[in-house]
């Protein structure tokens, strides 16, 4: 047991036995898998010793960088104390607990409650549940339908799926599910025509609008959206789009949520993204930066107008999971807090390194290639162009995002690839001389695609 399985070994393997999330299984296998073994601060190491500057923070989620052996010390206590109990029949353990109030601590003002979950597709799952439960409660029980966006993603299970826009995922299992609806999306630079990014915000948010019009406002339970789309591009939308949207959700009384998987805990420069953009959820799904991703753990904020309902009308919630709250994960998630905290890296992203990154990412819009370029915080999306003067889109998308990642990968660095936009999101914890480093191997990507000269 103590020989380590030599890297071919482990590759044949893991083509013969581990079937990976979305992933091309022929194709994985062919090429063969990336094995990552080790992480420390913003870089990994794959099993022939190449490091790379992930500027990803793995799938979103390793706000506080890799290495924190205090986040691994606080498991290994609480699992040598208390490994497991559950939190269905009347009890709960100190981490469940304490986080919850740890969460709601830094949440706006009206959002004072949790239900954990373990995963982001779980919180998903959980505040559609909730939502249709809360007004049937209210005596409206015709109120079931969701709004959503196109290219919008909120997981992965039948719900998750479903409520995201992505039409891959639908083609597979005849999804979506009934009573859920999806409007467009605030992705200005491929769809505002000849509005204004502003014009174009407020006429994207009416469709909300009148999407809710057209099913009637009784029926309607909710809408939802992330405060920026992530695995879409890092769509940011123009700033008359959000206050808007709230505007709406409030006149015609339906639930508003705000899916802060990604930009929850940071990544804006504020605690959560709602508060980037001074709105009030009704429901907030969590998880990702909540432990970093050091254990899974997710959870929905339900604010006090929910919650009220949820405790005075409508007794048992037939909902949860074996894993609601696990005491282990609970504690990470608690030390993890901890380190952003004592740290300031919320303040450090929205006054000192997001401002260094945002000036950094923009510089990158002189390229030749490049679009446009934008950011919030620690979030970059980069809109490649076949001709900037007229936001002509190269004909195969997805090959030059493919191109350019690659490129990227090679030379040792980290960033994902959506269609022809590449996307940024590194641990809060970055360094400036780390953001310069991702600045100039992506530069020399652009320039490679440059001179490919496809178009
Ligand atoms: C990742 C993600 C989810 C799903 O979270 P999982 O933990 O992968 O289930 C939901 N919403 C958003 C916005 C996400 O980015």
């Amino acid at each position: 047991m103590n020989e380590k399985p030599s890297i071919s070994n482990l590759a044949a393997i893991d083509a013969a036995h581990h079937i990976h999330p979305f992933s091309d299984m022929a194709e994985l296998n062919a090429r063969g898998t990336r094995i990552i073994e080790r992480a420390e601060g913003l870089f990994i190491t794959d099993s022939t010793g190449k490091k790379y500057l992930d500027a990803f923070a793995g799938l979103w989620c390793v706000n506080v960088g890799y290495g924190r052996k205090s986040i691994a010390e606080a498991a290994y206590r609480q699992m040598q104390e208390l490994p497991y109990y559950n939190a269905f029949f009347g009890t709960t353990t100190p981490p469940a607990t304490l986080l919850a109030q740890k969460v709601a601590s830094h949440a706006g003002p009206n959002l004072n409650r949790v239900f954990f979950t373990n995963s982001g597709s779980e919180a998903t799952d959980t505040w559609f549940r909730m939502a249709r439960v809360y007004w049937k409660a209210l005596g409206k029980p015709q109120k079931t339908q969701v709004i959503a966006r196109k290219n919008g993603y909120h997981g992965s299970t039948v719900a998750g799926a479903s409520l995201g826009g992505m039409k891959l995922m639908h083609e597979q299992g005849n999804l979506p599910i009934d009573g859920i609806h999806h409007i467009n999306q605030p992705y200005w630079y491929a769809e505002g025509e000849h509005l204004s990014p502003a014009e174009f915000g407020l006429k994207i948010a009416r469709e909300l609008e009148t999407k809710i019009d057209e099913l009637g406002e009784d029926r309607v339970a909710a809408f939802v959206a992330e405060p920026i789309q992530g695995a879409g591009g890092v769509i940011i939308p123009p700033d008359t789009y959000w206050p808007e949207i709230a505007r709406i959700c409030k006149a015609r009384n339906i639930l508003l949520v705000v899916d802060e998987v990604i930009c929850g805990f940071g990544r804006l420069g504020e605690w959560f993204g709602h508060q980037h953009y001074g709105v009030e959820p009704d429901l907030a799904p969590i998880a990702k930066g909540l432990s970093s991703g050091y254990l899974p753990i997710g959870g929905v904020l339900v604010s006090d107008r929910v919650a009220e309902v949820m405790m005075n009308e409508v007794g048992e919630f037939y909902h949860g999971f074996t894993y609601s709250g696990h005491p282990v994960a609970a504690a990470a998630a608690l030390e993890n807090i901890r380190i952003i905290e004592e740290e300031g890296l919320v303040e450090r992203v929205r006054d000192d390194i997001g401002p260094y990154f945002a000036a950094a990412w923009k510089s990158l819009e002189s390229h030749e290639v490049v679009g446009e370029a934008q950011s919030v915080g620690l979030m970059g999306g980069l809109q490649l162009a076949a001709d900037k003067a007229t936001r002509r889109r190269y004909e195969k998308p997805d090959d030059i995002g493919t191109l350019v990642r690659n490129h990227c990968l090679e030379n040792g660095l980290i960033l994902r690839a959506t269609g022809d936009r590449m996307l940024a999101s590194p641990a809060l914890t970055i360094s400036r001389s780390e953001v310069d480093q991702v600045i100039e191997t992506l530069s020399k990507a652009l320039d490679h695609l440059r001179e490919k000269g496809l178009g």
